[in-house]
């Protein structure tokens, strides 16, 4: 007998998925004009109890899931690093989930494969590595692990005899946490980590890092790679490229570059002079899903030379790939961590070919540029300090004379007021609010709104 399902039946989900779709576009609507809160703070254990109610439906579930999510449109959302996606890369990511192409090997993902090739080619473009190659995968955490695996082995042959004894990374102590997590995770332990002392703008200069070059082998070490950050997490800095590229050509040593964040600016004339020097890495990684404005996780990790990409995983997987007559980059799975992999590069290509460039670079451009003029803003306000001018999107900034913890419960009311979501960091021990702009419609009276609001929380 004919069994019916209406899981894949258009006329059943139509209806439905259309309410559904009104109710997405009409928060969409109510977070650009700020009709609601950016965040609206609810403890997990009563949201718990909110979903537990036995009317679950869509329709119902959809305005919890709405009402209580952080809305990255709305522009008092100056938080973390995760950008408002454009409309098209969602529609992207949506188009992606459905084919749901394996990627692994080419006939699981033809189109896929494609895609994620010109999005690969346009970033090498923009680093000018003719000879390079690289792929994509889930994050700029996996990114670093992928691109530190493939140093490894460009400097030993791990993959087949295990560890180099006393391998180790030399990384400052900015860096993101995932390139720590990469070396642990590659068995180097703690003493792996080897820490690149910071000047007082928190950059890696050249001095710094022949020290410890030369301190870490004369110890007898193995280094495996050095790291840049560009830029990193906490205050947004990025460190001296050109000069740790040139160090790193003169003690023949792997230069890796996390780009996770500042990437994309490889293409923006304006500001791609803060990527000087990353032409001379070995390895990069972008998160488009950071100021390439695509919904996560869209990663790339690029490699200089284009047989480097195939050292992170120097091993025979004959069973998928071996009788085949291919060319080795159209099989992701040879490269990449993941072996069943999303369309991601779509999210990527839809802001890249799809959206006029002019105005991606124009976005990028006008978060780097509101920042600085944000900073100015809070130069001028006696109460407030500067941690340091930013060198991209991301500020930090503190009032002067007000003691740590009460500037945190500022912060606190300022989240549950619900105009703006900032959040927090510390430096050398001090608190400082931090904001990332993410947001192209974050405007100045926006951010003096939220200023204002912290100024009258501590009085
Ligand atoms: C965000 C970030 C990461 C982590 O990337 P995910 O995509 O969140 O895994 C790594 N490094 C830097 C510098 C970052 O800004």
């Amino acid at each position: 007998m004919e069994q019916r399902f209406n899981a894949y039946d258009l006329s059943y989900w139509e209806p439905i998925l259309s309410g559904g779709y009104a109710q997405l576009l009409g928060a969409h609507q109510a977070s650009l004009s700020s009709d609601h809160s950016v965040l609206e703070p609810k403890s997990i254990p009563d949201l718990l109890e909110l979903f537990k109610r036995a009317d679950s439906d869509l329709p119902q579930d959809l305005e919890r899931i709405l009402k209580y999510s952080n809305h990255l449109h709305h522009p008092g959302y100056m938080g973390h690093q995760v950008v408002p996606p454009t409309l098209v890369s969602v529609f992207a990511g949506l188009l992606s989930n459905y084919l749901n192409q394996g990627m692994a090997v080419s006939d699981m993902g033809q189109s896929a494969t494609v895609v994620e090739r010109k999005v690969v080619l346009e970033m090498l473009k923009a680093l000018a590595w003719k000879d390079g190659d690289g792929i994509m995968t889930s994050g700029g955490s996996l990114g670093n692990l992928t691109a530190l695996l493939a140093a490894r082995q460009a400097k030993s042959q791990a993959w087949q005899d295990g560890n180099l004894k006393d391998s180790c990374v030399l990384v400052s102590a900015d860096a993101h946490y995932s390139v720590d997590r990469a070396v642990r995770i590659m068995g180097f332990g703690e003493a792996g980590v080897v820490s690149i002392p910071v000047d007082e703008h928190r950059r890696v200069r050249a001095g710094a890092l022949e020290g410890v070059i030369k301190a870490t082998q004369a110890a007898g070490k193995n280094i495996i790679a050095v790291v840049g950050s560009a830029c990193t997490t906490g205050p947004g800095v990025f460190d001296d490229l050109p000069a740790m590229a040139k160090l790193c050509k003169a003690y023949d040593l792997w230069f890796h570059i996390d780009a996770a964040h500042g990437g994309m600016l490889l293409l923006s004339e304006k500001h791609k002079r803060l990527l000087r020097g990353s032409e001379l890495a070995d390895s990069m990684v972008i998160d488009f899903h950071k100021m390439g404005f695509t919904p996560a996780l869209t990663t790339t990790v690029l490699f200089k030379k284009a047989e480097d990409s195939y050292a992170t995983f120097a091993q025979d997987a004959a069973y998928l790939w071996g009788d085949s007559d291919f060319e080795p980059w159209t099989q992701s799975g040879l490269r990449t961590v993941e072996c069943t992999k999303l369309m991601m590069g779509l999210k990527a290509y839809a802001n890249l070919f799809w959206l006029p460039r002019k105005e991606l670079v124009s976005m990028m451009d006008r978060l780097v540029d509101q920042t600085k003029f944000f900073a100015s803003e809070v130069s001028v306000r006696e109460k407030w300090e500067l941690l340091q001018e930013p060198d991209v999107n991301i500020l930090c900034f503190r009032l002067k004379d007000v003691a740590d913890a009460k500037q945190y419960e500022a912060l606190k009311k300022l989240v549950d007021k619900g105009s703006h979501y900032w959040v927090s960091t510390k430096v050398d021990g001090k608190f400082y609010f931090r904001i990332t702009v993410m947001n192209v419609f974050s405007e100045l009276k926006h951010f003096k709104s939220g200023l204002e609001a912290i100024e009258e929380f501590v009085s």
